[in-house]
Order: C-alpha cells, then sequence, then structure tokens
C-alpha cells in the first residue's frame, strides 16, 4: 500500500497548515485556554477565507453543494485541522463549516427543506439523540423511550442523556422504541423541533471537554405529526449506517493531529531541557517516549490512511474503520501523557495545550462507541458474527 498523500493532496495539506499556524494559533494565543469560539468578526472573516479556500462545508456531499472530497483527502485534514488547542473537539473553530446531521441526507424532500438546509447555511442546529440513562454502547437494546401512534400523530416518551449541544439546538434526532422487537427493528428515527411542547432540556452535564456540553432531556407526551419520522418507522438504525461508519474515519484522524503536535512540543523541550548535567533528550528514558510516540503516531496513521483507501476504493472497510477509531483514540491518550511527562511541572498547567488534549482524548475512547464496542464490531467481522 502506498501511503504517500498525491501531489494534490500535498498541496492540500500545506495549505491547512499554513491556515492553522498562521490564522487559527495567533488568534488562539489571546483566548482563554478553555475557550470554543472566536471572536464572531474574525469568525467571519476565517469562513470567508474558507469558502475563497474551496473548503466550506467539508463534509457535506458533492450533490448539496459540497467539495466532493474524497475520504482519504478529508482525512488528511482532519489530521491538520486539529492541531492547536481547541483542535480536537472544534478543529479551526468550525471555520470549515459543518455538515449538519449525517442521517438527514437520507431525509424526505420536505424534510431536507426544513432542516438539512437551513442546517448547511448555518441557520439552524441539530444535535443526536440516542444514548439513555439505560446505556449507550448497545442502544438497540437499551433504548426505552417509546413513540405510540395516535391518529397522524406520534407522542413521545422518556429520556436521554449525553446529547450534545441540545440546550443550543433547533431540532434533534431522536430516537424511540415504536415496535415489539426488543433491538435494533423496532426503533424509529424522529426529527424533532426542541421547541416542541414536552422537549425538555433537564439539565446540562458537565464532562471533561472544555465545550460542547452534554445534555440530560425527557419527553413528556411529546407530540410530534407522523412527517417527523425520518425513514421507516422501526427501521431507525437502518439509516446511512455507511455514512455512520464513514464518520468513524475523521474522527480518528481528529485524534492524531493533538497527537502530533504534542510530539514536537516533546523533542524540542526534550532538547533544550537540562537536567543533571545534559539535556532531556540525552537521557534514555525520555528517548523511549518519544521513540514509542512515534511508533504510536505512525501505526495510528497507517490504520486511519488504511480505513479511508479502502473506503474510497469501495470495498467493506468497517474492521478498518474501528481499528482506526479505537487505535487512534487509545494512541493519542498515551502520546499526549508522555508529552506531558517529558514537560514536567509546565505540562501539568494551562499555559500549554498538552493539558486539554489529555482530558478531551480520554473521552475519545468512549465516544462514537467505546473501546470495546469497537473491538465488538472488528471481533464480529473476523469471526464470523453471529454471536452477540
Ligand atoms: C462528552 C460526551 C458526548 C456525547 N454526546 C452524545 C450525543 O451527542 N448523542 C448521543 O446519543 N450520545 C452521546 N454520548 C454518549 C456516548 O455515545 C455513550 O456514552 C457511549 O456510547 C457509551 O454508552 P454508556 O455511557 O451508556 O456506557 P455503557 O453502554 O453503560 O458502557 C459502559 C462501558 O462498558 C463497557 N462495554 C460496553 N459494552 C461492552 C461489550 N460488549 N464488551 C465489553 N465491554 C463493554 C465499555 O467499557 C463501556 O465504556 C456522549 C458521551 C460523552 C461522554
Amino acid at each position: 500500500m502506498d501511503f504517500r498523500p498525491t501531489q494534490e493532496q500535498q498541496l492540500i495539506i500545506e495549505t491547512v497548515r499554513r491556515y492553522v499556524r498562521e490564522e487559527i494559533e495567533p488568534l488562539e494565543a489571546g483566548l482563554d485556554p478553555d475557550a470554543g469560539e472566536l471572536d464572531p468578526a474574525d469568525q467571519a472573516r476565517l469562513v470567508a477565507m474558507t469558502k475563497q479556500m474551496g473548503f466550506y462545508g467539508l463534509d457535506i456531499p458533492e450533490e448539496f453543494g459540497g467539495p466532493g472530497l474524497d475520504t482519504t483527502t478529508r482525512a488528511l485534514m482532519a489530521i491538520e485541522m486539529s492541531q492547536h488547542r481547541a483542535g480536537l473537539y472544534n478543529p479551526c473553530y468550525g471555520t470549515f463549516g459543518g455538515a449538519g446531521l449525517a442521517q438527514l441526507y437520507e431525509a424526505t424532500d420536505a424534510q431536507k427543506e426544513r432542516y438539512l438546509y437551513p442546517a448547511l447555511r448555518g441557520e439552524k442546529k441539530g444535535c443526536f439523540a440516542l444514548t439513555e440513562p439505560s446505556g449507550g454502547s448497545d442502544p438497540a437494546r437499551a433504548i426505552k423511550t417509546r413513540a405510540h401512534q395516535d391518529g397522524d400523530e406520534w407522542i413521545i416518551n422518556g429520556s436521554k442523556l449525553y446529547i450534545s449541544g441540545a440546550d443550543k439546538a433547533d431540532f434533534a434526532l431522536v430516537f424511540a422504541r415504536t415496535g415489539d422487537d426488543p433491538g435494533r427493528n423496532g426503533v424509529t428515527a424522529f426529527i424533532v423541533d426542541t421547541d416542541t411542547p414536552g422537549f425538555h432540556v433537564e439539565r446540562v452535564v458537565h464532562t471533561l471537554r472544555s465545550t460542547h456540553y452534554a445534555t440530560e432531556l425527557s419527553f413528556t407526551e411529546m407530540r410530534v405529526s407522523h412527517d417527523s419520522v425520518l425513514g421507516e418507522v422501526n427501521r431507525g438504525f437502518a439509516i446511512a449506517n455507511d455514512r455512520l461508519s464513514r464518520q468513524r474515519i475523521p474522527y480518528a484522524a481528529g485524534c492524531l493531529g493533538p497527537a502530533i503536535k504534542a510530539q514536537e512540543m516533546a523533542v524540542e523541550w526534550a532538547k533544550n531541557r537540562e537536567a543533571f548535567g545534559s539535556t532531556l533528550a540525552e537521557k534514555q528514558a525520555v528517548q523511549w517516549m518519544i521513540v514509542d510516540n512515534e511508533i504510536d503516531i505512525r501505526h495510528a496513521r497507517w490504520c486511519v490512511l488504511e480505513a479511508a483507501q479502502r473506503a474510497d476504493r469501495g470495498e467493506r472497510f468497517r474492521t478498518e474503520a474501528a481499528m482506526a477509531k479505537l487505535v487512534a483514540s487509545e494512541a493519542a491518550g498515551r502520546v499526549v501523557d508522555r508529552a506531558m511527562q517529558i514537560h514536567g511541572g509546565i505540562g501539568m498547567t494551562k499555559d500549554l495545550p498538552l493539558e486539554r488534549w489529555y482530558r478531551e482524548l480520554r473521552i475519545r475512547r468512549v465516544g462514537e462507541g467505546p473501546s470495546e464496542v469497537q473491538r465488538l464490531i472488528m471481533a464480529r467481522e473476523i469471526l464470523g458474527g453471529s454471536f452477540k
């Protein structure tokens, strides 16, 4: 396999790298270490810039006006875009635009008009409400939120937990049990306006993330019309499965940016900091940490690029995407941890971005499916998929 970027990809990598170094980092240096937003005027200026570069709305499919990037190029960009303090959860502060919820590309024309296109124009925000207090690793079986039909309407009762951004969202994609099947064939997806009577944001849940708070939601006798059903009744889990697996690849690539940057910082620090009469770089214990970082970064990069290339060739990539997510999230956590160790006291402070990456990376081993569930996905494919 050839993991070298093409000439065009190299040009894109260099363009994004320059953008991060020259536009994002100087602004970020003046922000609070936990900041999640740029000044609105800077934001508007940078969005105009990414539009001019032809990269705005990176994840929007080409038929909906996106730049039509292949998965490999998208992953290479994610590696570059996340190389700054807020880069893990807010790469380039959103100046490359959002894509809306991937599932909405499967919506009816009327639903697209009402939710997808306003989301793509930045006029509406959505959130994804799947996880419940009863569990998120195996949501198909854990979902207790119920919807029952009443004429042309559905009445939804239940609760959701850890739903990112619901406090600021205009609509939510809510998964509820509608059938007798206790698993994935009894769940329906509904698009619900967050101002619907009965939709409550119970509380904001503070997590290791600096921004993008999670929330707890409850639904009491929440009535929605039948037009709110996304896809088919009892087939909520079938929607956009391929797109979800594909999303794991840039998600994994995004973990690599902080790891690469942390390694650069560790190398620089080790070469210049002295202890016991010589630089840290001369101590074998430090050299080994730097080498282990390099092994982790390269291993994760290969996994990400292999998954991306398989996706681009139209081959099955479920196992590879799960492996990339698992390897990159775990490797990046180790790299940042070692980089902090090499930095000593200053590594523990908010003067450096390491502590934010360390905290936020920890979530990556649970979010979008815990490491154990990624292993389960791979085991099913390797062993034949006949067990649960
Ligand atoms: C910051 C943050 C933001 C989130 N945002 C959203 C969101 O926007 N929308 C949304 O729907 N959800 C969201 N989630 C929920 C997230 O997807 C779930 O937390 C995750 O899927 C795990 O579900 P759980 O917390 O219920 O853990 P559980 O399902 O209770 O699992 C607990 C642990 O058990 C282990 N485990 C589970 N299954 C297996 C298995 N088969 N074999 C071995 N071990 C296993 C794993 O270690 C797992 O971490 C978010 C979570 C966080 C922390």
